[in-house]
């Protein structure tokens, strides 16, 4: 079992904040600031470049954190051990298991998706058709289409798990089923699933798994994601971004590229070493942490807020699925003025966020939101709703990031 209470008091949360956001970036561990300023002062200022081999939890070295640290996500998305690699950002991952799994199907064209992608994903996909020439495209479907559009030309499905704006969730055992059994490659994009749910890459037979590790993960604004390989594939896929801390031997400094052993092949420049002493200290409240008990603690509280807001807000309407496997761990709820209302909210303490054209969303993390949270929460947006207190000008400025 979880002792969520216990996780709870591991966070920074300012006073009075209610914060339903841990989806888009998760809050402060409070072991974080020491933890970087160790790495900063023992190890940069002491160490220097000797930390490289000497650095980083119990002296492994910085270089090998992207590989250690990968493990211990492996463990969250079910991942077979040494088959996870952190670095860059999840939208390079992305670029990269696209590109590694269209040089692995050569002869088929097509990567597909669903229109309630991240619009990242979309791009980056966009991107490398374009330098493919005219041969190649990205086709996207809506979600509930998805099973009769994987056909035979399809190289690639390309699916973020857990939908951004509305919560819904695929199936990615069946999905990734029926794309083997049409010949395609699958990557999953758990972005709003690594640390959100029990995910399990192994048994439900992903290609390729892409994140990022400062939502649900809490390693911090711009923490480095992280990909894994099946290891099916991660001694044979080409890796697109061939950098030198992917080649089999980086200090050789041979002429030509190499790819290294199984997923490192992934890799492809320096390690954020200050970076990644936040998302170690993130990392080790994770080892206390039993998914399926993070599960059942998720439910529990987006059951409770769903049937909260339903019975004394009824002008909004759920965009989330109610039933259990069918979404992750945020509820959205669509309002015509979401945006004002989302801002006269965080305005009461309650931080949740807004993405067009009018979805509210709401991220529930057992680690730190308890049922206390939840009432709190469906109070203050009942009176914010109820009383129309999100009806002044000032809620209505879009702010750069919503
Ligand atoms: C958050 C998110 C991203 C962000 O990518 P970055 O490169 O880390 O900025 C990409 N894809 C999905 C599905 C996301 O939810």
């Amino acid at each position: 079992m979880t002792d969520f209470a216990a996780t709870k008091a591991l966070f920074h949360l300012p006073e009075g904040v209610i914060y339903l956001d841990g989806n888009s970036l998760g809050p402060l561990p409070r072991s974080a600031p020491d933890r970087m300023a160790q790495v900063m002062t023992r190890e940069w200022g002491d160490m220097l470049i000797t930390g490289w081999n000497r650095g980083g939890r119990d002296s492994a070295g910085w270089m090998g954190q992207p590989m250690a640290m990968g493990d211990k996500i492996g463990r969250l998305i079910g991942a077979e051990p040494g088959h996870v690699v952190l670095g860059d950002t999840l939208s390079v991952k992305v670029y990269q298991a696209l590109a590694s799994s269209l040089m692995m199907n050569p002869g088929r064209k097509v990567i597909l998706s669903d229109t309630g992608n991240f619009p990242s994903d979309l791009y980056m996909a966009e991107g490398l058709v374009a330098t493919r020439g005219q041969d190649h495209s990205l086709r996207t479907v809506a979600p509930e289409d998805l099973a009769d559009a994987i056909t035979d030309e399809v190289a690639v499905l390309m699916l973020t798990e857990v939908d951004y704006r509305t919560g819904r969730r695929h199936d990615m055992a069946a999905l990734t089923a029926l794309a083997h059994q049409n010949g395609a490659y699958v990557i999953w994009d758990l972005a709003h699933s690594a640390g959100a749910l029990s995910v399990d890459v192994s048994g439900g037979g992903a290609d390729f798994a892409v994140g990022c590790t400062y939502k649900y993960l809490n390693g911090g604004p711009g923490a480095p994601a992280f990909i894994y390989v099946s290891p099916r594939h991660a001694d044979r896929t080409p890796p697109a971004l061939s950098g030198w801390l992917g080649h089999a031997s980086p200090f050789a400094f041979d002429l030509s590229y190499r790819p290294g052993a199984g997923v490192e092949r992934m890799r492809v420049g320096t390690p954020p070493v200050l970076a990644l002493a936040a998302l170690d200290a993130a990392l080790d409240i994770w080892d206390t942490v039993d998914m399926q008990a993070l599960r059942a603690a998720s439910l529990r509280l987006t059951d409770q807020f769903i049937a909260g807001v339903e019975s004394s807000c009824p002008m909004l309407t759920l965009a989330t699925p109610r039933e259990h496997n069918q979404r992750g761990s945020q509820v959205s709820f669509r309002f015509a003025e979401g945006y004002a209302a989302m801002q006269a909210l965080i305005a009461r303490g309650v931080i949740g966020d807004f993405r067009a054209p009018d979805i509210m969303r709401f991220g529930f993390t057992p680690l730190f939101i308890d049922q206390s949270d939840v009432d709190r929460a469906i109070a203050i947006l009942t009176d914010v709703l109820h009383n129309r207190l999100w009806d002044r000008p000032e809620y209505r400025n879009r702010a750069k990031v919503t």
